[in-house]
Formats: C-alpha cells, sequence, structure tokens
C-alpha cells in the first residue's frame, strides 16, 4: 500500500554523495515538497558540492550552498580538510579515523534547521543520511545522538523538529537497493561523488578513485548487493 505524502516540506543534506541522494530520493517519495542544503565545509575535495547542486538540478528541487569552510579549517584537524592519510587514527581520539570532524553532523543539522526557520517553516522536517552500520566510528552518526540532536533544535527553536535518518540501520548494499527499487541505479552512479580523493572517474558501482576507505566501502557495498540481484546488467 503506498501511504499519501506528508504534506510539508522536508530539508535534505545533499553533500553529493550516495547517501545523501538515497536520502533525496527517500525524501520526494515521503513528503510533499523537498528542498536540499549543501555545505562547504572546506573539504580538500569540493568537486562533491558541484555534484550535490547537480542532483538538485536533476531533482528540480532548491538546492542552497552555505559556506563555513573557514571557520571549519579554523577550527579543525581532520584529513577531510587538510592533508594527510585517511586510514590513520586521528590525532587527537586515538579510536577514530583521521577523516573524523568533531561535530560535523551536529553542526550541519544546526544550519539546516536555521534555513528551515527561515524559510518559515512551523514544522521542521530534516534529512540526513547518517547511518551506524558500516560506520566509521564517528560518533555524531549515531541514533541516540540524532535522536537528542533533534530534542536540543527543537528546544533551542521552539518548535517541533524532526530529524528522520532513513538509512541509520542500512548497509551500503540496502543503499544501493533502496536506488535500485525507487528506479534510481543509473542516477545514483552517475550523478554522485563520495571517493574522499574527489576522483570522478567511472566504475560499476559509481565514481570514485577505488583506493580510499568510501571507496573500498561503496565497492564493497555494490558487490553484495549484485549478489542478491545477479540478474541485472553489469
Ligand atoms: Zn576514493
Amino acid at each position: 500500500m503506498k501511504l499519501p505524502k506528508i504534506p510539508e516540506t522536508a530539508y535534505v543534506l545533499l553533500s553529493g554523495g550516495q547517501d545523501s541522494f538515497v536520502c533525496l530520493v527517500w525524501a520526494l517519495q515521503n513528503f510533499a515538497t523537498v528542498a536540499t542544503v549543501g555545505i562547504n565545509y572546506g573539504q580538500r575535495h569540493s568537486r562533491e558540492l558541484d555534484y550535490a547542486a547537480k542532483i538538485g538540478a536533476h531533482f528540480e528541487v532548491l538546492h542552497t550552498v552555505y559556506d563555513i569552510g573557514n571557520f571549519m579549517k579554523a577550527i579543525t584537524d581532520s584529513t577531510l580538510l587538510n592533508q594527510g592519510d585517511h586510514s590513520h587514527s586521528h590525532p587527537l581520539a586515538a579510536d577514530l579515523p583521521a577523516s573524523f570532524v568533531p561535530n560535523r553532523n551536529g553542526l550541519f543539522l544546526t544550519i539546516i534547521s536555521n534555513h528551515a526557520f527561515r524559510k518559515g517553516e512551523q514544522r521542521i522536517n530534516l534529512v540526513t543520511g547518517t547511518c551506524e552500520t558500516d560506520f566509521s566510528g564517528y560518533p555524531d552518526c549515531r541514533d541516540n545522538y540524532i535522536k537528542a540532536k533533534a530534542v536540543e533544535l527543537s528546544l533551542g527553536l521552539d518548535r517541533p523538529v524532526t530529524i528522520y535518518t532513513p538509512l541509520m540501520w542500512k548497509n551500503k548494499a540496502q543503499v544501493f537497493e533502496m536506488a535500485y527499487n525507487a528506479g534510481k541505479l543509473k542516477e545514483l552512479r552517475e550523478l554522485t561523488l563520495t571517493c574522499y580523493n574527489g576522483e570522478e572517474q567511472m566504475n560499476p558501482w559509481g565514481r570514485g578513485c577505488r583506493q580510499c576507505p568510501a571507496c573500498k566501502l561503496r565497492e564493497k557495498g555494490f558487490a553484495a548487493f549484485r549478489q542478491t540481484y545477479p540478474h541485472l546488467a553489469p
């Protein structure tokens, strides 16, 4: 049974990567109106922001970009912003990867809630692709953090804020499956860039360098997805 769409606007954090692409597809299936927000946080490979804009244009949604790059570079040690090997440990948190950007999701959710508030929303619906499965250990991706953040934002803005995380319990194979079931697998492969090195070369599973942790995770997820759907053309 197909449920009616929620007659409100969903604001999707759109990074240009695979997970946020699938979140956008999910939001379009579930909400009457959808808008997207991209955030330039000073990432080394800002090419993904171009992909976010392309995805927004493809689905004809209003896409807004906020730039916090200078602020984040001043306050953050992370191989996503600075030089360094993504596979090492974070210099300030040995149990986390060097790519960890402290509070990145928390900041992004605050920014996107401000954006929705500015648009005059009385009920604020946010969608983010954070995920505990296949997870790099980032603490602000965990379900309990997201639940607490929704309470915090609701109190801070004095109106209901709901944070939807359709991928929270999905692995990468299931994320491919969501795109496939929505008829968007081709767009997922062509219009997204998840690679930490910003490499755009095309692979069966999508664009990327094949070497960085994000590419390896994506490639592995695609292989598992293909085992479930062996009839699909390569
Ligand atoms: Zn890569």
